[in-house]
């Protein structure tokens, strides 16, 4: 097809654990074959107004606070990825939430084991990504 939309952005944090645990270059290979193209990436600690900001639809949950003390506690690699549909993509590559339950093949259904600690964040839907790009790179907006 020679119709050319552009292709979608996504924001994807990779995580304090997955730093930690040194699976960064693991995590972004994965991203690499896939195809996505990095359009920009920041190792950056979060901190508690980031935090609140960026959890905005969870800071009211009983998880939050174990979440915002997990996410505040040490750098992660922040990044804007590039391609086809890269939203729903980026999805299904790092799995269910709960790496316990995550598929086998995912980031998360192979590399974690845990509910909060799950090594990757990614934008859920086009809004999501738009106001989650502009809180971290707010020069890509
Ligand atoms: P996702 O990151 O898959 O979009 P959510 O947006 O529902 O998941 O939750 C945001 C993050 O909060 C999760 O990635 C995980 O780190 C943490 N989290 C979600 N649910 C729980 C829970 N029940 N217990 C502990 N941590 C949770
Ligand atoms: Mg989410």
């Amino acid at each position: 097809m020679s119709s050319s939309s552009p292709d979608e952005r996504t924001l994807v944090l990779i995580k304090p654990d997955a730093v930690r645990r040194g699976l960064v270059g693991e995590i972004i290979s994965r991203f690499e074959r896939k195809g996505l193209r990095i359009d920009a990436m920041v190792s950056r600690t979060m901190d508690a107004a980031l935090a609140d900001e960026h959890y905005a639809e969870h800071v009211d949950k009983a998880f939050y606070p174990p979440l915002k003390t997990f996410m505040t506690g040490g750098p992660l690699v922040a990044l804007v990825l590039s391609g086809d549909q890269v939203i729903d993509v980026v999805r299904g590559l790092i799995g269910a939430t709960d790496g316990r339950k995550a598929a086998a093949g995912t980031i998360r259904g192979d590399l974690s084991l845990s509910n909060r600690e799950n090594l990757v964040h990614a934008s859920d839907s086009a809004d999501s990504a738009k106001r989650e790009i502009a809180l971290w790179f707010p020069e890509l907006s």
